[in-house]
């Protein structure tokens, strides 16, 4: 067998980089021209990419929310939702969403579409930080989050608008380390209660003929789907759903910098943009990667750090040489899909013939550790090129994972770049903006809100983190108190005292 084009074993490498402290400066906002990711090619959805972008500029809203990715766009879903019932208001409660590019140009518009809860996975990192209650919590809002999104899908029959397909999660195990990290992962898992009754072991055998590849492999269940499609559903559904709330959108409008209004005026913050200055009283930073352009202090390895990813689309030798399910490898560093059928590849402009005779397309994606010396991608927010090194044993991969399924000089079809939020701890910041270096931060700050830095694993958690902190700011609005649901870690939130 040939040997894998990636290092193994990296994980712990990769943490004590991630720990280091930098000398990089801090994210600039996103750069204006994006490589084009799959999912941004011909999305044909409402609203379209530059919505907003020119006309006149909404000068104020009761809350501002910046980004449109899907923690952004949930958001303004949950705040529809929550207000929708709420008769007590003279007047119906405003958002707006300020998008520097185009709609769900971020990392939502450039991952590998994958929606997938973790089963066991990370368990005694979080355990050991957290304690075995927030653990659980852990992996209870992944469960939540796919479980939501597939009802809302289903209850507005948008299943198949967002090409939404259960096949499963295989997770490959190269390596020994690898094998026995999930296995006690699992084990302690299920000690603490989680029910993985639905978890498959397969042996190296089993794995070989069932997918063609020559590792013991985990099953757990999962999902892929169109990311901004997703996206899209939830903008749609939050400016229909009530009389009570108004969201607009404002594409390619960024936010520059943000200032406490004049003691006169009715609202807390006026933000500036190059099209005009904007107030409101609650701001909403969904800003992901980008984080610290606005809020410095979170700049560095105690803050959110922009790591870039990149993803090729490549042919596979048949129609259906993986079948349906998605896929992870070297500790989820490698992650890839199949899209499924002829129908869906037309929708890319492929000809109907020529996508039923045509070798089964696959979005891979990973290949940082190839950079390891020179630091994983780290602090690299620059998502109009892509690095020619990460594309090279991307390129290598699947050739030796399948063997005989590609071909090792077969073209690849797309290839991109996009900027996740990296944390230390792999768990995002959600609730009151806190700049921990100033005491009075909760005072100064008051009315901002945060929720970000997913660690390249937001498509299970972004929608849930935007119900609790849309929960956290309608409670303000309404002088109530804001709960905790049971699922939710409250190890995320910024402070404890919300
Ligand atoms: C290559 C890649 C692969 C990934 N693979 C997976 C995966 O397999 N599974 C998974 O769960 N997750 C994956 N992720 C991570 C996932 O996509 C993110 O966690 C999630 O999309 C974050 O959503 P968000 O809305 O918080 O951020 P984003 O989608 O990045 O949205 C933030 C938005 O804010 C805008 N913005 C930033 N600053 C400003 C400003 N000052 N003014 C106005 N607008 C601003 C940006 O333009 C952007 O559109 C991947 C990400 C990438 C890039």
């Amino acid at each position: 067998m040939s040997e894998l084009p990636v290092p193994l074993n990296v994980r712990a490498e990769h943490q004590v980089v991630f720990e280091r402290p930098t000398s990089a400066p801090p994210p600039t906002l996103p750069v204006a021209n994006g490589t084009q990711s799959f999912w941004l090619r011909n999305p044909n959805v409402f609203p379209p990419p530059t919505y907003g972008s020119d006309g006149p500029l909404t000068r104020d809203a009761d809350i501002c929310i910046i980004g449109s990715g899907i923690t952004g766009v949930s958001a303004a879903y949950h705040l529809a939702q929550a207000f929708s019932h709420d008769q007590t208001r003279s007047q119906p409660v405003s958002a707006v969403v300020l998008e520097a590019r185009e709609f769900c140009s971020g990392a939502t518009g450039r991952n590998g579409g994958h929606l997938t809860a973790y089963a066991y996975n990370g368990f005694r990192w979080l355990r050991q930080l957290y304690g075995e209650d927030e653990a659980v919590r852990g992996l209870a809002i992944e469960r939540y989050t796919a479980a939501e999104v597939f009802r809302i899908l289903k209850e507005n029959a948008k299943v198949e608008h967002v090409d939404f397909v259960p096949g499963g999660r295989v997770i490959l195990l190269f390596t020994a380390q690898e094998h026995d990290s999930a296995r006690a992962d699992y084990d302690a898992a299920k000690e603490a209660g989680i029910d993985l009754s639905d978890v498959e072991w397969l042996s190296r055998e089993e794995v070989k003929a069932r997918f063609g590849a020559a590792y013991p492999a985990v099953v757990i269940p999962g999902n892929n789907l169109w990311p901004l499609k997703l996206v899209s559903v939830l903008y749609n559904l939050a400016a229909n759903a009530t009389d009570n709330f108004n969201v607009s959108l404002h594409t390619r409008t960024p936010v520059t910098s943000i200032s406490a209004s004049e003691p006169s005026a009715s609202r807390r913050w006026s933000l500036q943009t190059p099209r005009g200055t904007i107030q409101c009283s609650y701001v909403l930073h969904a800003t992901n990667a980008y984080t610290a352009h606005l809020l410095p202090w979170m700049h560095g390895p105690d803050g959110i750090v922009p790591t870039r990813g990149q993803v090729i689309a490549v042919r596979a030798n048949t129609p259906d040489a993986l079948g349906r399910a998605g896929f992870v490898g070297n500790d989820g560093l490698e992650y890839w899909f199949p899209r499924q059928n002829p129908e869906l590849t037309r929708q890319t402009g492929e000809s109907a013939a020529n996508a039923t005779t045509s070798g089964q397309l696959i979005l891979l994606g990973g290949g940082r550790e190839a950079t390891k010396d020179r630091g994983f991608e780290f602090y690299q927010a620059d998502d109009s090129e892509v690095n020619p090194e990460v594309g090279a044993v991307l390129r290598r991969f699947l050739p030796v994972v399948f063997p005989g399924k590609f071909d090792e000089d077969s073209e690849v079809e797309m290839e991109w770049t996009g900027v996740m939020g990296y944390t230390k701890s792999h768990e995002p910041f959600v609730g009151p903006v806190i700049d921990p270096h100033d005491p009075d931060s909760r005072r100064k700050y008051e009315g901002q809100y945060i929720s970000a830095g997913y660690t390249g694993h937001g498509m299970p958690r972004a929608f849930a983190c935007a119900e609790a902190v849309a929960g956290m700011i309608r409670a303000d609005m309404t002088r109530e108190r804001w709960q905790p649901p049971q699922w939710f870690p409250t190890h995320y939130l910024t402070t404890q005292d919300v």
